[in-house]
């Protein structure tokens, strides 16, 4: 609503945020939204939060979209944060809590950021929208999509868990298998856009999907009562999730909401897929193509993300780190998370679990400390794991 411009993530330089953009003209890094903070704490202020809607436009002086006839909603964001206590207790743990995306439209925190992009393509009158896919990004832009009136162009690796694919073509978008990777389903879309007028939806390729996963952080303070926890886990495939969140801190404490500290944020990240965490190892600024990426967790399969040097940055400056989990041991978490607490989990949600028990038993992660774990996704979309 009080969206001022847009800021090269690399650079800083400024751009138009009233036409359509992508990447920056001036060094190809993501954009990111501005706002001026001082006309949103008009209004968003902690007292005014209790009586808003249950959903992620509770922030709407911090989202992007002008008018509230161009916001296009299922539902999205405001899911619980569970507490865990049967799984903190086998670990030893104070306080461990889950913050529970499979609650969102399409079952996933895709959700967050579709309404975001899908909502900001409305308001600019695109028509079509093109996004490679691995899974729940798909099905998320095909909702998003079907429900503004917009073309989705869903471009995804043929192994590509099934429910997604058949989400996507029940949702009316027009479904393209690619033998390969995500990455390779990207290549095909920048190839084809110009000529069939699609709007690339990528992940940190357009400015508005980080916003819409930026509320995970206001959500997290607001149902922490404002003391932000210390380690927060993440499965990161593009990153969105983790750098958004960090996004949603600075804007906090420039609202006057928190102070200076931050969680200790971890990348959790597939063994088979791993651009991060080997670039964090080797105190790299940008992480190079996993090549021959495989992992089950289809949310994890980006073997090399657009905003990895936005990722480490976080990751060093928050003193968290990144850290690898193999998928048999993530896919056995699922059931260890599933019959403690009742939460049947995406393999890159249990991949959160199975990463917690790595860093307390290295010190990383000291057991008194309160610990957030994201389950990104819904267990049930990736039946073919559990045959
Ligand atoms: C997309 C996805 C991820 C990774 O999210 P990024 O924002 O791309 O890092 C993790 N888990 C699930 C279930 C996903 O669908
Ligand atoms: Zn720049």
């Amino acid at each position: 609503m009080h969206l001022t411009h847009l800021a090269c993530t690399a650079c800083g330089q400024t751009h138009d945020a009233t036409v359509p953009q992508n990447l920056s003209s001036c060094c190809s890094k993501p954009l990111y939204p501005a706002y001026d903070l001082a006309a949103a704490a008009c209004t968003l202020t902690k007292a005014s939060l209790p009586g808003r809607r249950a959903d992620m436009w509770r922030y709407r002086e911090v989202l992007p979209v002008r008018h509230e006839a161009d916001i296009v909603t299922l539902g999205e964001g405001f899911t619980p944060l569970l507490p865990a206590p049967r799984l903190a207790a086998r670990l030893g743990l104070a306080q461990l809590a889950i913050k529970d995306e499979s609650q969102n439209p399409t079952q996933s925190f895709k959700a967050r950021g579709m309404a975001t992009a899908v909502s900001m393509a409305k308001q600019f009158g695109l028509r079509k929208l093109a996004v490679p896919s691995a899974g729940n990004a798909g099905g998320a832009l095909a909702a998003y999509a079907a429900r503004a009136g917009l073309e989705a162009h869903i471009f995804m690796p043929a192994d590509t868990p099934k429910a997604n694919i058949i989400e996507c073509r029940e949702l009316g978008a027009h479904v393209t298998l690619i033998n390969g990777l995500i990455t390779d389903c990207g290549a095909e879309i920048a190839r084809r856009k110009q000529a069939e007028g699609w709007f690339d939806v990528s992940t940190l390729k357009e400015p508005y999907r980080v916003e819409g996963k930026k509320t995970l952080g206001y959500e997290l303070a607001e149902q922490l009562d404002w003391q932000l926890p210390d380690a927060i886990i993440y499965p990161t495939g593009g990153g969105t999730g983790l750098v958004g969140m960090w996004k949603a801190f600075e804007e906090m404490e420039r609202l006057g909401w928190i102070d200076a500290r931050r969680p200790k944020m971890f990348s959790v990240q597939a063994e088979g897929c791993q651009p991060i965490v080997r670039a964090f190892q080797t105190q790299a600024t940008q992480a190079a193509e996993h090549v021959g990426a495989h992992t089950r967790a289809s949310g994890l399969r980006v073997p090399k993300a657009v905003a990895d040097f936005i990722m480490l940055q976080v990751l060093r400056d928050s003193c968290g780190g990144a850290i690898a989990v193999p998928d048999a041991e993530m896919l056995a978490d699922v059931r260890e998370v599933g019959a403690a607490e009742g939460l049947f989990v995406a393999p890159e949600g249990a991949a959160c679990y199975s990463a917690l028990r790595r860093l307390l038993a290295t010190g990383a992660i000291a057991r008194d400390e309160r610990v957030v774990l994201f389950n990104t996704g819904a267990g049930v979309k990736y039946l073919e794991c559990f045959e």
